[in-house]
């Protein structure tokens, strides 16, 4: 069977190129005689992949020198604990942003553990909009504020990076990381599910700036204590050593492609060719606001539910997989990440066009 165009949120696709690879070193890594999936991560072979891969993220990513890179376990969920169970360090409160269903998870999440305010948000608007901050509008103790940078439910992206001063800026970026230029220096923590944009389910990557560590609660479990996994490698325990090698994968497919400013153009270009077609009619609604726009994530309903889910049924009959909607939304999702082509997307825009010319509406 020939591969699909699959817009799934996640876990989703990954590179083409990329499978290939993995598939061709699958029974025999280089000279080791094994496969990765089989080998100690101890090993003198596997310690190399998890330093390559922590080197080329660096690299792609710019990462500054006084920032450590943690290749984790339990998804970013895991992350909605272990963040303030580190952070909240001097005043025990934190601001969050709530943007959609996830930061409305990682704010309940972090109220076990501390004093936490929800500074501003857009569930009025049923979140199809990124709320706008200002300096003044954080705590001025505050030990951090969070945020959600791209909503993957919902299809918004922040426009701005919050004004925060001194206060560390946290950001959930697992649906965004990789997919364009980001000025790691802004955040204190960066932390991203792998599963969206680099790599098989099962890794969670955290950026850190290197004064953030060492603050965690002493009743802090010990696989969610970033000092601890960062004086210990990544290799406190078992990493997910798979998804890691993978992940140095994609890592290189990027570079070879000319890096994030060249991944961004790249998403650009698709992100465009589906908002352009969407706001050059009026059989679907897209219903984001334009300047929250998600460039991985798109939006966009027919008004009708029926009609919504024959659109995903015949999308799939065509190889065009998992356009339906998050459940709690509705609707139709296309998640078009850096694995995704351009031709995918024309493919689907063209699909649009023609099931809208069929299922006429009515008035
Ligand atoms: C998918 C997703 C999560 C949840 O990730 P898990 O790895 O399943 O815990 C959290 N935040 C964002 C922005 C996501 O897209």
């Amino acid at each position: 069977m020939e591969r699909v165009f699959n817009f799934s949120a996640g876990p989703s696709m990954l590179p083409e190129e990329v499978l290939q690879r993995a598939a061709a070193e699958m029974l025999c890594y280089e000279d080791s005689g094994m496969s990765v999936m089989e080998m100690s991560h101890r090993s003198p072979v596997y310690e190399k992949i998890i330093a390559d891969a922590e080197t080329l993220l660096r690299q792609v990513m710019k990462i500054p020198a006084n920032y450590k890179v943690l290749f984790l376990q339990g998804g970013a969920s895991t992350q909605f604990a272990a963040v303030p169970l580190n952070l909240l360090r001097f005043s025990g409160k934190a601001d969050y942003i709530l943007s959609g269903q996830f930061s409305t998870k990682a704010y309940q999440e972090a109220q076990k553990y501390g004093d936490i305010f929800a500074v501003a948000s857009s569930r009025d608007g049923n979140f199809s909009y990124v709320p706008k901050t200002q300096r003044q509008d954080f705590r001025a103790d505050a030990d951090y504020v969070h945020i959600c940078y791209n909503n993957t439910i919902y299809g918004t992206k922040f426009s701005y990076i919050p004004e925060t001063g001194n206060i560390p800026l946290v950001a959930d970026m697992s649906s965004c990381i990789l997919s364009e230029p980001f000025d790691v220096s802004k955040f204190g923590v960066i932390y991203a599910g792998a599963q969206k944009n680099m790599a098989p389910a099962g890794l969670t990557v955290v950026i850190i700036r290197e004064d953030l560590l060492g603050y965690a609660r002493p009743d802090t479990p010990a696989m969610l204590d970033y000092k601890l996994m960062a004086d210990n490698g990544s290799m406190y325990n078992t990493p997910p050593c798979y998804c890691i090698y993978v992940a140095k994968l994609v890592y290189e497919w990027i570079l070879s492609l000319g890096g994030l400013q060249s991944m961004k153009e790249r998403n650009e270009k698709k992100a465009n060719l589906l908002y352009d077609y969407l706001d050059s009619q009026n059989y679907y609604i897209a219903p984001v606001q334009k300047e929250s726009r998600s460039m991985m994530n798109v939006t966009f309903v027919t008004g009708n539910v029926d009609l919504d889910k024959k659109f995903a049924a015949q999308a799939s009959e065509r190889g065009l997989k998992n356009l339906k909607g998050h459940r709690s939304v509705g609707g139709m999702r296309a998640s078009i990440y850096n694995a995704m082509p351009y031709e995918g997307v024309e493919k689907l825009v063209a699909f649009m066009k023609e099931f809208a010319a069929n299922n006429p509406k009515g008035e």
